[in-house]
């Protein structure tokens, strides 16, 4: 089936109710849109997309910030067939040509604010709003929006799909080596998204969620926008996560469901004040570790207990914590139904022991099917039908499973495994510990040496707080998993998402010592 048909279908019942709002980053409506205004201005979307020539499996680049267009567009996009490739603006030039270049695009279509604001997408795209990929080897403008859009009639027709069709291109973050095209279909999207937000999380028409997070990753798009309008719930797009606007617009608009990343949450518990959150049901936080601190300040200090999930671009969402079960800190909870999850040893590809540390495999209908022309990544990514990836897991004797790293980054001391993980968990205990990031540079005698990145207050005795973190590590991990350097970092590199980029404080640190 077409997402778009179920989109359509929610937009169709009660067509006079406000179901989107855009906040400006103070927390003000800028736009609303009933259900009627999203449908005619699909049709009429459709109509213009059918009328350029835009049919299935066409590639079509989306950058749209969080503009009125962006629900419109989406749906009649998915409705003709084509596959959307959403961009991030902020990619470097370079990066937006590798895109280009692997997504063999028809037409890009963005805003004049994103042209302006992203000097390497200028570079990337010529000055239009909608660019013709194909028939523009230098990518000139071709037809003002304007234009195909007035000179358009609306049109209904959606076009059929098949399980294999896909419905997004996504390109994974690439902060380590080049950006891969990750291809989602239909059928993953409608499948993994029920299962998560209507049969785990009881999303419904009732609810409304504050959407906080860029709209182009898998988080905020698959998450947010499709999950919105698969549930039909309203959704209220802030355009710049900001913790005092989001606690006030969480006030002010009823909000019942806020998704976010943990730096979101560890920002918000700096904010303080008297909030009315009693219309929240969930607060849900992934794309990276949420730490056990945050988790129990946030209860502590707002009185709601965070809800973890685990998810990846290729896999879309694998495991979440239960709604009405207990919910475990440090732990993304259960698997999802329909998604088969294997702790493997990544050396010997035998499954681990009961509770022991290995890589995550995955499969079922949630898992991609291969990275977009590219057969050398898609056979290192799969084994024997199951996705490995990357990330080291453990499940508990509940059944519960923790993140505890990933592969890459395992630091190996004189044979010895080390996750950077586990020393943060202890760093963390310490409150003056605001975030920290462990990693290693190349040693002469044990191939490694552990580094601490701490990021504290500025009135904060170092030297007092690294001896104390000593102490702590000599009582808690074994000798070879102590830290042998400890760097006082006023930030940690971390990506849009929220994402510790380790590589480029490995990178730094390196550099520093040689
Ligand atoms: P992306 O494809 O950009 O969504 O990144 C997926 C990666 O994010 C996973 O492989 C994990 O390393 C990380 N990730 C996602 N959710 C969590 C979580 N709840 N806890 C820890 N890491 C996470």
């Amino acid at each position: 089936m077409n997402i778009s048909e179920k989109f359509i279908v929610n937009l169709q019942r009660q067509e006079d109710r406000v179901i989107l709002a855009g906040l400006s980053a103070d927390g003000k409506i800028s736009w609303q849109r009933t259900k009627k205004e999203l449908l005619e201005q699909t049709y009429h979307w459709i109509g213009a997309l059918k009328s350029y020539g835009i049919n299935k499996g066409d590639r079509v680049i989306l950058s749209l910030g969080k503009s009125p267009s962006l629900f419109p567009l989406h749906i009649a996009l998915l409705a003709v067939g084509a596959i959307i490739v959403p961009l991030n603006p902020a990619l470097t030039s370079i990066e937006i040509q590798q895109v280009l270049n692997k997504a063999e695009s028809r037409l890009a279509i963005t805003k004049p604010e994103i042209l302006t604001n992203s000097p390497h997408l200028v570079n990337s795209i010529s000055g239009s709003w909608w660019v013709d990929c194909l028939t523009a080897t230098n990518l000139e403008k071709c037809v003002e929006f304007n234009n195909v859009l007035s000179n358009s009639s609306p049109v209904t027709e959606i076009c059929p799909i098949d399980k294999e069709d896909i419905a997004l291109l996504v390109f994974t973050s690439g902060t380590t080596g080049k950006p891969k095209g990750v291809g989602i279909t239909h059928n993953s999207l409608i499948s993994n998204l029920e299962t998560l937000l209507i049969s785990t999380w009881n999303f419904s028409e009732q609810d409304s969620l504050l959407h906080a997070l860029p709209p182009h990753h898998i988080h905020g798009l698959g998450l947010g926008i499709y999950g919105s309008l698969l549930a039909g719930n309203s959704c209220f797009l802030l355009e710049k996560f900001e913790p005092l606007t989001v606690l006030s617009a969480i006030t002010e608009y009823k909000i019942s469901l806020f998704m976010g990343v943990p730096t979101m949450y560890h920002r918000m518990l700096s904010i303080e004040g008297d909030f009315d959150l009693s219309s929240i049901r969930l607060f849900i936080s992934g794309s990276a570790p949420l730490s056990k601190e945050t988790f129990s300040q946030f209860n502590t200090q707002f009185g709601f207990t965070i809800l973890e999930r685990y998810g990846l671009t290729e896999t879309l969402f694998n495991a979440s914590n239960p709604l009405n079960k207990v919910r475990k800190a440090g732990t993304v909870g259960l698997p999802l139904s329909g998604v088969d999850i294997c702790i493997v040893d990544p050396q010997t590809l035998i499954p681990v022991k009961e509770n022991s540390i290995g890589e995550i495999w995955v499969k079922g209908e949630n898992v991609f099917s291969g990275y977009y022309k590219d057969p050398e990544n898609t056979s290192l990514a799969f084994h024997n039908g199951w996705f490995r990836t990357g990330d080291l897991g453990q499940f508990d004797s509940d059944g519960y499973l923790s993140i505890v790293g990933r592969i890459k980054e395992l630091i190996i001391v004189g044979g010895s495994n080390v996750t950077p993980g586990e020393i943060e968990t202890v760093l963390e205990k310490n409150p003056l510990v605001l975030e920290c990031a462990v990693t290693s540079i190349p040693d002469i005698d044990l191939g490694e040496k552990i580094v601490a990145c701490i990021v504290t207050n500025d009135k904060t005795d170092t030297k007092a707080l690294e001896d104390n973190l000593k102490v702590a590590c000599q009582e808690q991990l074994a000798a070879y998993k102590r830290p042998k350097q400890y760097c006082f970092v006023q930030s940690l590199p971390r990506n849009a998402m929220g994402k510790l980029e380790r590589n480029k404080l490995k990178d730094s640190l390196t550099k520093s010592t040689t």
